[in-house]
């Protein structure tokens, strides 16, 4: 049970001081009894770094002890040992190799732990010169959580990782977040009930908080979804004051006002997690950009729960596939993925900025060729904008530097390309402006670079022959020596008369010389020769030579001084590289812009999606339009087709009253209409013939509930929450779907709720709605509310089965066929047969009268099963019956076939 719904659960609240024992851990850990100067050094690093696990560096493993061991050796299926007692009591211990280190912290993120990696930040030999008994020192580097981390392979390359911040300050809340990868900055200013919709769309995976604000009952249920990633620091933290300071230091300027007309709670917010990345990264920022202010208005607000429903990124049971995302994701570069699936979060209302995205889109229709060579270069460009967070962040290697030119190469090939293709939309034309750049840094790095690189700096070996004189003659000392190595193995050869004599190296002799046991007799061995025994094993002896020694002493030397300088050098580069960062991220976000523009243009032509009219008025109106998602499904399965369907909403028509059975496509209707609405705004085009969308401000759905049991919601609840949400919220420019309302509870409270919510809509809200029901009794209110109009979905019976055409046409339905759709799903002829005779009575009878009638007269389950079919023999099966087959002859056997065939006829 998470923090929140615990506090939830026994109704009180006062400080964080009731927090259960799992949802801050810290175990610190006492020192009542003496211990080693080495587990003194443990406990005092690990009492500062309580709320996280500590990988404690031991020559080449991290080791973990006490709790955190037996929790990681849980949580990593990892072997629990011991090592010596404290208290008179085992310690337990594990370890992970330095090695594979990212891989066990990447499962222990995913499951939630923070880490603290603890390195040894001196060589043992320094700390051997404080005395005997000194240990090596240790510090933390780094505090590994889930909105910190930059590696590749605990990260998804095509979503953020988010880390966010709420603050608030007199009455005002501040949101701020930051990918901590890629640098990205944003901050916004909200009111209370805006809160879960900002949060929902970020989706951060950890959020930083106060004391006071986490201990608000009002948040409980928002803060409570995201209780897995949630940091809770002291209320100090978050002074927009010092959060102020902070930020002019980290971006050298006098005020942070030039940035834009930031609230105190966004300042405070974004302090809060730029203190929080610095302790985290112990000092060593990322290069964050300046912080980008988000207007609430700027983008189409989706409530969480609308965002679920709609399953635009991920689908209700949490999968990617199946999502509106993955249905329409075409992007080839991690950057443009990135980029759709946040546009995807936070679709646009501004006209001019939604137009010129579809201009682009526009263009890159028509230039099909240009959009393929686009994408077939975006295919091999690297990411950038990761590869230049780990640089900064000292925890880059070769290839991430590789990745920053292959990307740039990338740049400046799609410039050349797009410059030919003439004149260019707006988006276009800005984004090639910043490809430009970069030529002398591209071409350095070319001549730096090997082809093939090694993951790790201290591998050696990725600086280019020709690159650094240096370099070259410690290489080719190198090379000489180990010539030099195989001369001298011919000449022992020659001076011994042993021609299998080898040289050869390992790990433990360096270079020796090897002969086989067999030819032991024929080495010279008096005290003047030169070879000098070192091992005999069952088939072979070894020797050193003084020369040899030397040899060795001067390759390693060679060897050494050369990853020396490459490490150099590779500094170098990552200054080089690090100088031109601002350029580097603005090619990343050009060649982004320029992946999802050519994307959406692919599944515009693909799936014959058209450019809709987006304009501030408050019309609404598709014409043959169809679901994204659904549209895909169905087009596999050749036995259907999917219908398209029109949605109008004008001034004078706002509201649609929807009736139909189930099954027939009310809520593939509803939705496909709400993602249109999305789909436009994010500058896609559209699965329609043609769409003409006002913008909406907001969007609201009530669509298919399910009980939130860890909020202690029935379905009920949780329908009438968001029932709620869209009343007090919607205005006269948002877009509301409602799929029945009312049905978790008694037939007229619901039907009484359902129609005050649809007066309520109608003449409060204003907004364009459409509405589906079960309640034909709705339709009488089309008298009363005169924007409001009824459709319903068309249906055909046909030798009594039901035919659903999946149309949408004027007028209402006028049956429910509840016992076909039963009668589909399997139910037991019994009951389906009972279920008809009791509608007949309801449905002769007024509903009070016929439940009377029901209880007196029609006992439980008098329908009788339906008698299995009479068994009357056929012809045939008569005949057989009386044939014993050992007893016939072959030609009785072919007489009895034609008899067979004969009766068969008949
Ligand atoms: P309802 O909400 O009326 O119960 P749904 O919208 O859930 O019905 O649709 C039921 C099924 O019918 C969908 O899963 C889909 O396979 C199919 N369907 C819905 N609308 C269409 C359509 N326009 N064209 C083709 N098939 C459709």
């Amino acid at each position: 049970m998470c923090y929140f719904c615990y506090v939830k659960d026994v109704a009180k609240i006062s400080s964080v001081t009731d927090l259960p024992p799992n949802s801050i851990k810290s175990p610190s850990v006492a020192l009542s009894t003496p211990v080693t100067p080495m587990m003194a050094q443990y406990h005092e690093i690990k009492n500062s770094n309580p709320d996280a696990l500590l990988f404690f560096r031991m020559g080449d493993f991290y080791e973990m002890f006490f709790t955190d061991a037996e929790q990681a050796a849980e949580a990593l299926d990892i072997t629990l040992t011991k090592r010596g007692k404290h208290d008179g009591v085992d310690v337990p211990m594990c370890g992970v190799p330095v090695h594979a280190a990212e891989s066990y912290l990447a499962r222990l993120i995913q499951k939630g732990f923070r880490v603290a990696v603890c390195e040894q930040t001196e060589d043992p030999s320094e700390a051997k010169k404080r005395g005997p008994k000194s240990i090596v020192r240790r510090e933390v580097v780094r505090l590994v959580t889930p909105g910190t981390i930059t590696e590749d392979n605990l990260l998804d390359a095509r979503s953020n990782n988010y880390l966010a911040a709420v603050s608030e300050v007199r009455g005002d809340l501040g949101l701020a977040w930051v990918d901590m990868s890629t640098g990205s900055f944003y901050s916004q200013t909200l009111k209370e009930e805006g809160l879960a919709a900002a949060l929902a769309q970020i989706s951060p995976e950890e959020l930083l908080l106060s004391e006071k604000l986490a201990s608000r009952p009002e948040y409980m249920g928002v803060f409570c979804e995201l209780c897995d990633g949630l940091t809770i620091r002291a209320n100090n933290y978050f002074d927009s004051a010092s959060a102020r300071r902070e930020l002019e230091i980290l971006y050298s300027v006098k005020t942070i006002d030039a940035f834009g007309d930031f609230g105190r709670a966004e300042v405070s917010a974004c302090g809060a997690i730029v203190t929080y990345i610095k302790l985290t990264q112990k000092g060593r920022m990322p290069p964050l950009r300046r912080p980008q202010r988000v207007c609430r208005e700027d983008t189409l607000e989706i409530d969480p729960a609308t965002r679920v429903n709609l399953e635009l990124t991920r689908t209700t049971t949490g999968a990617y596939e199946g999502s509106l995302l993955s249905v329409i994701d075409r992007t080839v570069s991690a950057v443009g993925g990135r980029l759709l699936a946040a546009r995807l979060s936070a679709p646009l209302t501004d006209v001019a900025n939604i137009r010129a995205r579809h201009d682009t889109v526009s263009w890159f229709i028509d230039q099909t060729l240009c959009r393929e060579d686009v994408r077939s270069f975006l295919r091999e460009a690297s990411d950038i904008e990761r590869a230049e967070t780990r640089l900064t962040l000292g925890r880059g290697g070769p290839r991430d530097i590789s990745a920053i030119r292959s990307g740039l190469e990338v740049g400046r090939k799609i410039f050349s390309i797009l410059t030919e293709a003439g004149e260019t939309p707006s988006e276009i034309t800005e984004a090639r402006k910043h490809l430009t750049l970069e030529i002398d840094l591209i071409a350095e790095l070319t001549q730096a670079l090997e082809t093939e690189l090694p993951l790790l700096v201290r591998d050696g070996g990725f600086i280019r022959a020709g690159y650094n004189k240096e370099l070259d003659e410690l290489r080719g000392l190198r090379d000489k020596s180990r010539k030099h190595i195989a001369r001298l193995q011919v000449r022992y050869v020659n001076e011994t008369g042993i021609s299998s004599l080898k040289i050869r190296h390992n790990n433990v002799l360096g270079y020796f010389v090897e002969i086989t046991t067999a030819q032991s007799a024929n080495m010279p061995t008096s005290t003047d020769s030169i070879f000098i025994h070192r091992q005999t094993l069952t088939n072979s002896q070894r020797f050193t030579t003084v020369e040899l020694g030397e040899l060795q002493g001067r390759l390693a030397q060679a060897g050494e001084r050369a990853l020396a300088l490459e490490n150099e050098l590779f500094v170098k580069l990552v200054d080089r590289v690090l100088e031109q960062g601002q350029e580097i991220t603005m090619v990343a976000r050009s060649l982004a812009v320029l992946d999802v523009s050519a994307a959406l243009a692919l599944l515009a032509s693909e799936n014959s999606y058209v450019c809709p009219t987006v304009d501030d008025s408050h019309t609404f109106a598709i014409t043959g339009g169809r679901h994204p998602i659904v549209e895909t499904a169905v087009s596999g399965t050749q036995v259907d087709e999917f219908v398209s369907n029109d949605c109008f909403f004008t001034d004078t028509q706002k509201l649609w009253l929807l009736t139909g059975p189930n099954m027939a496509g009310k809520s593939t209707f509803l939705r496909q209409n709400a993602l249109m609405a999305i789909l436009a705004q994010i500058g896609s085009f559209v699965p329609a013939e043609n769409a003409h969308i006002g913008v909406v401000d907001r969007l609201f759905s009530r669509v298919g509930a399910s009980d939130d049991l860890a909020r202690g919601r029935s379905t009920f609840m949780v329908e009438m929450v968001e029932t709620a949400t869209i009343l007090n919220q919607a205005t006269n420019r948002s877009l509301v779907i409602l799929d029945e309302i009312g049905r978790g509870t008694a037939t007229f409270d619901g039907l009484s709720i359902a129609w005050a919510t649809l007066e309520h809509l109608h003449e409060v809200n204003g907004c364009r709605t459409l509405f589906a029901t079960h309640f034909q009794e709705l339709t009488s209110l089309t008298s009363r509310l005169e924007a409001m109009a009824c459709y319903t979905m068309r249906v055909k019976e046909w030798k009594g089965e039901v035919i659903f055409l999946h149309e949408v046409a004027t007028g209402v339905a006028d049956r429910s066929y509840g016992i076909h759709v039963a009668k589909l799903a399997g139910l037991p002829p019994s009951v389906i047969a009972r279920s008809r005779e009791v509608l007949k009575i309801l449905e002769e009878e007024d509903q009070s009268g016929g439940l009377g009638k029901l209880s007196d007269n029609l006992p439980l389950f008098s329908v009788k099963p339906p008698p299995s079919p009479p068994s009357k023999q056929s012809a045939v099966e008569k005949v057989l019956c009386d044939v014993t087959p050992d007893a016939l002859s072959p030609r009785e056997a072919l007489n009895l076939l034609y008899q067979l065939k004969e009766l068969f006829t008949d």
